[in-house]
C-alpha cells in the first residue's frame, strides 16, 4: 500500500491538466484533480472555443452581403440577436463541461470540486480536507491583467465578455495581442462600431511585419477605427450606463464597453507556493526544469502558469511529455521550434515559423517569396478583401523557415505547413507539389 492518497495531484482542471491527469491514470497511476471554477479551463470556457464561436457568428455579416453577387435574396434585413449567440455559446460550453468530467471519471481520475491550496510538498487541501500525493502537479493557467487607472473597475475583460447581458454597440477594445485583434473583428463583424487603442505604432509585435501592416490595412476596411500611440488615462460611467474613456492626449470618446486585452497573469496567488518553497520567476511563473520540475521535487508544473506559449496545444503537448517523462525515465521530449499559430481576426492569420526579421537578426541569409492577391470569391462579390501569403527561406540551404498567412482559414493552410516545415522540407520541395486548384493554398507551392 502506498504511503500517499494518490500517486498525482493535479491543481486546475483545465487543457494541460486534464490532458495530464488522463494519461497518467491510463499509465496506472492512481490520480486526482481539483477544479474551482469549470471543467475544461480557459480553452473551453472563456478562451478558444466560445472565441471562434463568436468568430464564426461575427462571419455571417459579410456572408449574407456577399451572397447577393451570387443570386441570393432576401437576406438584406437580417437582423442579429445577440441573447441567441450568448445563449446557444453557454450551452455548447455546458456540454463540453460535462464531456470533460466524463472523460476524467472514464480514465479513473478523482474529480474533486473546490480550490486546491498547497499546504505541503506532498499535500493538497480542498476546503477541509487534506490530500497526500507523491507528486502534485500545479496547472492553474493564467488570468486577464487590467493595468490601474481611474476608472479601471468600468472594464470588462475576455472572461466576462461572452455572458454580457447587452449586445455594447460602441466597443472600445484595448490591447494589441492575439485578444485584442481577435475582438476587434468579432464586435465589427456583429455590427457594433468599434474602437481599437493599442500604446504603440503598430499592434501584433513580434509577428512579421509584412503581416502587421496588411492586417492594419484589412482590420480598418472592415471598420474599425485603429488608435495607435494611444493611452487610456480614465473611464468616467455616466447615469446612462456609456463609458467616457479619456486619452493621454485629453481627447474623449464615449463608448458602451471597454475591452482589456492587455495579456494575462499567472494563477499563482494564494496556492501556497512560495511557503514551500517553489521559485516563482520575476513575471510571477513557476519556474520549472527540462522536466517540468519546480525548485520543489516533487512539485512540477505546466502550461501557461509556467510562462511558455500561452497555447492549448503547447500545455497538451506539455502534459504528455511530461506522462511519458514519469513513464521513461528520460527527458521529456517537446520541441518548442515552429510552433504554428492562427490569430482568428478577420481575415484569420497563419503563422509558423521565423519572421523575416527574425531571421536577418539571427544574421540567416533568406529570399523573401510574396504572394498578395484577391481571393477568387471576391472577384464576383467584389469585397475589396486581400489576402497575403508569405515564405521565408534559408538561402544557405533551401529551408523553409518561415511561413505566414493572412486570409481566409489562414489557420488551416498553415498547419499542413508547420508539417512540412516540421519534417525539413525545402523551397524546391514546396515547388515540385503539385498544387490543389482552384484554391488559395495552391499559392504556397506556385510562388517563384
Ligand atoms: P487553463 O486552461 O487556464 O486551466 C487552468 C485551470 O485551473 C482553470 O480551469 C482554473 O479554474 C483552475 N484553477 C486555477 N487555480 C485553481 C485552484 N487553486 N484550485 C483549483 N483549480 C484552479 N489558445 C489556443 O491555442 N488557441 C486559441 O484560439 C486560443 N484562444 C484564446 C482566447 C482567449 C480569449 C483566451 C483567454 C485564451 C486563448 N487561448 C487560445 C489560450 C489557451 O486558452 C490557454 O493557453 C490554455 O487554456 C492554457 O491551458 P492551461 O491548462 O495552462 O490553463
Ligand atoms: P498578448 O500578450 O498577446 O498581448 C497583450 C497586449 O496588451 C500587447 O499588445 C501589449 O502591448 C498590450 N499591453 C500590455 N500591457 C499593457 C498596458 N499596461 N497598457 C496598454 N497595453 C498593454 O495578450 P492577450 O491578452 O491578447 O492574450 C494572452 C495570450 O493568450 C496570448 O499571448 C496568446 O498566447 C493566447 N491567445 C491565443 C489565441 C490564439 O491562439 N488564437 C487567442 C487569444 C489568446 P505591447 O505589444 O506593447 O507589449
Amino acid at each position: 500500500m502506498s504511503e500517499f492518497d494518490f500517486d498525482l495531484f493535479v491543481i486546475g482542471a483545465g487543457s494541460g491538466g486534464v490532458r495530464a491527469a488522463r494519461m497518467a491514470a491510463a499509465t496506472g497511476m492512481r490520480v486526482a484533480v481539483v477544479e474551482d471554477r469549470y471543467m475544461g479551463g480557459t480553452c473551453v470556457n472563456v478562451g478558444c472555443v466560445p472565441k471562434k464561436l463568436f468568430v464564426y457568428a461575427s462571419s455571417y455579416s459579410e456572408t449574407f452581403e456577399d451572397a447577393t453577387a451570387f443570386g441570393w435574396q432576401g437576406q438584406g434585413g437580417a437582423q442579429f440577436a445577440w441573447p441567441t449567440l450568448r445563449d446557444n455559446n453557454a450551452k455548447e460550453i455546458t456540454r463540453l463541461n460535462g464531456i470533460y468530467r466524463k472523460l476524467l471519471g472514464n480514465a479513473g481520475v478523482t474529480v474533486i470540486d473546490g480550490r486546491g491550496k498547497l499546504t505541503g510538498r506532498q499535500q493538497v487541501t480542498v476546503g477541509d480536507t487534506q490530500y497526500s500525493a507523491e507528486r502534485i502537479l500545479v496547472a492553474t493557467g493564467g488570468w486577464p491583467y487590467v493595468p490601474e487607472f481611474p476608472g479601471s473597475e468600468h472594464v470588462i475583460t475576455s472572461n466576462e465578455v461572452f455572458s454580457l447581458e447587452v449586445f455594447p454597440k460602441r466597443v472600445l477594445v484595448v490591447g494589441g495581442g492575439y485578444i485584442a485583434v481577435e475582438f476587434a473583428g468579432i464586435f465589427a463583424g456583429l455590427g457594433a462600431e468599434t474602437h481599437l487603442s493599442y500604446r504603440r505604432d503598430l499592434f501584433l509585435r513580434g509577428f512579421d511585419n509584412d503581416i502587421r501592416h496588411f492586417v492594419r490595412d484589412e482590420i480598418e476596411k472592415k471598420s474599425v477605427q485603429l488608435h495607435f500611440h494611444h493611452q487610456v488615462s480614465s473611464i468616467e460611467k455616466a447615469p446612462d450606463g456609456s463609458l467616457r474613456v479619456q486619452d493621454s492626449d485629453g481627447n474623449v470618446l464615449e463608448v458602451d464597453a471597454v475591452l482589456y486585452a492587455t495579456g494575462r497573469k499567472p494563477n499563482t496567488r494564494g496556492l501556497g507556493l512560495e511557503e514551500l518553497g517553489v521559485v516563482l520567476q520575476k513575471d510571477g511563473t513557476i519556474g520549472i526544469d527540462d522536466n517540468f520540475r519546480s525548485s520543489v521535487t516533487s512539485i512540477y508544473a505546466l502550461g501557461d502558469v509556467t510562462g511558455g506559449p500561452e497555447l492549448t496545444p503547447v500545455a497538451l503537448a506539455e502534459a504528455m511529455a511530461l506522462v511519458k517523462h514519469w513513464q521513461t525515465g528520460k527527458t521529456a521530449e517537446i520541441d518548442y521550434n515552429n510552433i504554428p499559430t492562427a490569430v482568428f481576426c478577420q481575415p484569420n492569420i497563419g503563422t509558423v515559423g521565423l519572421s523575416e526579421e527574425e531571421a536577418r537578426q539571427a544574421g540567416i541569409s533568406v529570399a523573401i517569396y510574396r504572394s498578395d492577391f484577391r481571393a477568387m470569391r471576391h472577384s464576383v462579390s467584389g469585397r475589396d478583401e486581400r489576402t497575403l501569403m508569405k515564405l521565408v527561406v534559408d538561402t544557405s540551404n533551401d529551408r523553409v523557415i518561415g511561413a505566414h498567412m493572412v486570409g481566409p482559414d489562414a489557420g488551416e493552410i498553415i498547419q499542413g505547413i508547420a508539417v512540412a516545415m516540421k519534417a525539413g522540407a525545402t523551397k524546391s520541395v514546396f515547388d515540385q507539389t503539385i498544387g490543389i486548384h482552384p484554391t488559395a493554398a495552391e499559392e504556397f507551392v506556385t510562388m517563384r
